[in-house]
């Protein structure tokens, strides 16, 4: 628990530090048992939150540790811990590039970059919801089973992992592949993995990781 408190304040830090929040944007929550989250609070800077500002809920979201309130995407973040038993963490934030490509309604769904392929896969666009509504999840819906990464139109981007580490990971880099894929609009227009090109990549990864073919 105090592990988990340390690196959900690590993982704001980060985001502060990287410019992905301005203000008091972004929120961010993590499993810590079957009916337990360890949330942000509502109305705070992600740089300067301690360990003992966050606060406890249970799946419903419900306060069952801490003062203030829960940030006020929590329903968000509550729709995707009960329709995703493998996310352990999730996390929300308003990346400049990334956030541009939500506000054009540009997704980045086509597989410009082997390692977004791997890590993350389509990044799909969810169509535009009042923030801190019930509309947030109902725009989730139709994409959050096989998706680890959104953009959420007109607003930001929501990324789950595993764990912790995984979900801020992919949010730096879906924020990464946009800035990629924005310079590679400049230039010219990026080049879509070919179907071939991307099931090499993952017969690459599976070698690496020392499987057999399927
Ligand atoms: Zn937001």
């Amino acid at each position: 628990m105090t592990d988990l408190r340390a690196a959900l304040v690590a993982a704001c830090r980060r985001l502060d530090g990287l410019g992905f929040v301005a203000a008091t944007d972004g929120n961010l929550s993590c499993r810590l048992g079957p009916d337990r989250l360890l949330v942000t609070p509502s109305g705070r800077s992600k740089g300067e939150l301690e360990a003992n500002d966050l606060l406890v809920t249970d799946l419903e979201g419900r306060v069952v540790e801490g003062d203030g309130r829960p940030s006020s995407e929590l329903p968000m973040h509550l729709f995707v811990y009960r329709r995703r038993d493998d996310v352990g963490a999730v996390v929300h934030a308003h990346p400049p590039a990334a956030s541009g490509f939500a506000v054009a309604g540009i997704d980045l769904t086509e597989p410009v970059m082997p390692e977004i392929v791997l890590t993350v896969g389509p990044i799909p666009l969810a169509r535009y919801a009042t923030p801190s509504t019930a509309d947030v999840p109902r725009s989730l819906e139709p994409l959050i089973d096989g998706h680890q990464a959104f953009l959420l139109e007109s607003h930001g981007v929501l990324c789950v992992g595993r764990h912790l580490t995984e979900a801020l990971h992919r949010m730096e880099r879906v924020e990464h592949v946009a800035r990629v894929d924005l310079v590679a609009r400049l230039l010219g227009r990026p080049r879509a993995l070919s179907d071939g090109e991307v099931l090499a990549l993952f017969d690459a990864a599976r070698a690496l990781r020392g499987e057999r073919e399927p």
